[in-house]
């Protein structure tokens, strides 16, 4: 689609900007529309680097002004491209990434374009945490704002179950504030319903202690694999909350821990992280170690370096979706295996299962994310640099679903899916959380404004 900007628009948002106004043609465009799946490829009319509250404004409201259609850039993984749109306006918060631990209150407030590495460098030395994503690059806004799930979540909760309060400039362009006590209906829904409400200017974050963090990671040839993942549904049923972790298949990568023989066959990884010393994992691990892996690393670690360890580069061809299983019976142990052993060839596809459980299970029942009691996800997550590769491995991740159904609940993490259609967004919130969200909707964006997301629909006036 083509829009027009009128030039006399645009020169006025260059003068309203204390950030840069990129178009097509300018030095850094290039680089400032592309975003993390190297599958989307838009090219927006309007780039607007925001550097301030103000900013987000003022492009909030030059948007609307010229009838662009607006997507909103965090850190840029969104698998679907929501962050970029052909021919609109990108709203992107990548310069505002300051984060200010306040390690006395134990809170930490992150402006809406940092990422997970800008929150997790600025509150280790105070061996202070809150639960991030299980990479450093992603955005912390799109993350929290639609749920937030990583290594420490069954210990702290998800990252929104640690919100404290939200900054944010509506379709309006107004700037509003969403905690438990100022427009608490507005925070609410700010647990799951992502980037629907408005730009989040700001987010502060409860802080916890972390003294120590460990990991044990446990490789293994695919043969093994049904072993090792019935290994760790029995530990997992029993695991501390401490424990996180998951099983992955995925093909061995060059790290300096893996035999030169093993780099690119296909292995089994049982990986235990524990939000503790390395002496509380030993015990815990020590039936997967029984299997006798092929590499097994015991490690204490940094909580923000072992955030780093499964960092991609940006750019590879990214495609994946998720299932949540209400149960995993041997049967469903098989079928997982089976297809791990089929990867999609010619890509470095990660097949990973992870347990739930602890204090995702025990937290908030109210927020709309109904597949937080779920005791087990399955997350097919397919990335190549070929993309005569691309029909498989769509193609794999989609099979995955197919084979898990039997045991699938309804709800799913929508952080983790693409563009499923409107069903999948519905069960994403809940069928039951959806008019409530509607409602909220048509009161903060009634023109759908923000739409480029896991989109709700506002409640008709
Ligand atoms: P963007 O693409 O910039 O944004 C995603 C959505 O959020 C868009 O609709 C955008 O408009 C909106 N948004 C972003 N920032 C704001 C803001 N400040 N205010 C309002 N709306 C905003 N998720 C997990 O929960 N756990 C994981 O372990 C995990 N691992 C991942 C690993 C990789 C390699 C990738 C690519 C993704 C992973 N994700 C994970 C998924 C990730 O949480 C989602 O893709 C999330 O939406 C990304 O947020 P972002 O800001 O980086 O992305």
């Amino acid at each position: 689609p083509q829009f027009t900007v009128p030039d006399t628009a645009l020169a006025g948002l260059r003068e309203d900007l204390a950030g840069e106004v990129l178009v097509p043609g300018d030095p850094g465009y290039e680089e400032a529309r592309r975003i993390h799946n190297g599958m989307i490829d838009r090219r927006p009319a309007v780039v607007a680097q925001c550097a301030t509250q103000a900013d987000v404004a003022n492009a909030v409201l030059f948007g609307r002004e010229t009838g662009l259609p607006i997507a909103v850039r965090g850190g840029g993984h969104s698998v679907a491209g929501a962050s970029s749109v052909d021919g609109g306006l990108v709203i992107d918060l990548r310069r505002m990434h300051a984060v200010v631990a306040d390690p006395e209150h134990m809170t930490v407030r992150v402006e809406g374009g940092a990422l997970m590495s800008h929150l997790d460098r600025a509150t280790q030395p105070f061996h202070m945490a809150t639960t991030g994503g299980r990479v450093s690059t992603t955005g912390v806004g799109g993350f929290t704002l639609g749920g937030g799930s990583g290594w420490l979540e069954r210990k702290f909760g998800l990252a929104c179950d640690n919100l404290l309060s939200v900054d944010l400039v509506t379709a309006e362009g107004k700037h509003v504030v969403a905690s438990d006590e100022e427009n608490p209906e507005l925070f609410w829904a700010l647990h799951g319903g992502g980037g629907n409400f408005g730009v989040a200017t700001s987010l502060t974050l409860r802080l916890h202690e972390l003294p120590a963090m460990s990991f044990a990671l446990l490789l293994f040839p695919p043969s093994a694999g049904p072993a090792v993942v019935e290994a760790y549904r029995a530990m997992a049923e029993t695991m501390p909350d401490e424990a996180s972790g998951g099983v992955l298949y995925f093909p061995a990568p060059p790290e300096p821990f893996v035999p030169a023989h093993l780099v690119g066959e296909l292995v089994v990884a049982a990986l235990v992280t524990f939000a503790g010393p390395r002496s509380g994992l030993r015990h815990l691990a020590g039936p997967l170690a029984a299997l006798r892996p092929v590499v097994e690393l015991v490690e204490e670690i940094p909580y923000a370096d072992l955030q780093c360890m499964l960092d991609d580069p940006p750019g590879l061809r990214n495609y994946w979706s998720a299932e949540y299983l209400g149960s995993f019976p041997d049967e469903a142990v098989e079928v997982f295996c089976a297809r791990g052993e089929r990867l999609p060839e010619g890509t470095a596809t990660q097949h990973v299962l992870f347990p739930l459980g602890g204090a995702v299970a025990r937290g908030p029942a109210d927020w709309p994310l109904p597949w937080r009691t779920a005791p087990w996800a399955v997350h097919p997550f397919a990335t190549w640099e070929d993309p005569a590769a691309d029909g498989r491995a769509i193609q794999w991740v989609h099979d995955v679903r197919t084979d898990m159904r039997p045991w699938t609940t309804e709800a799913v993490y929508l952080n983790f899916i693409g563009t499923e259609g409107e069903e999948r967004v519905v069960a994403g919130f809940g069928a039951g959380n959806y008019p409530r969200l509607a409602a909220v909707k048509a009161a903060y964006d009634p023109d759908n404004v923000f739409r480029l997301n896991h989109n709700i629909t506002p409640a008709a006036a």
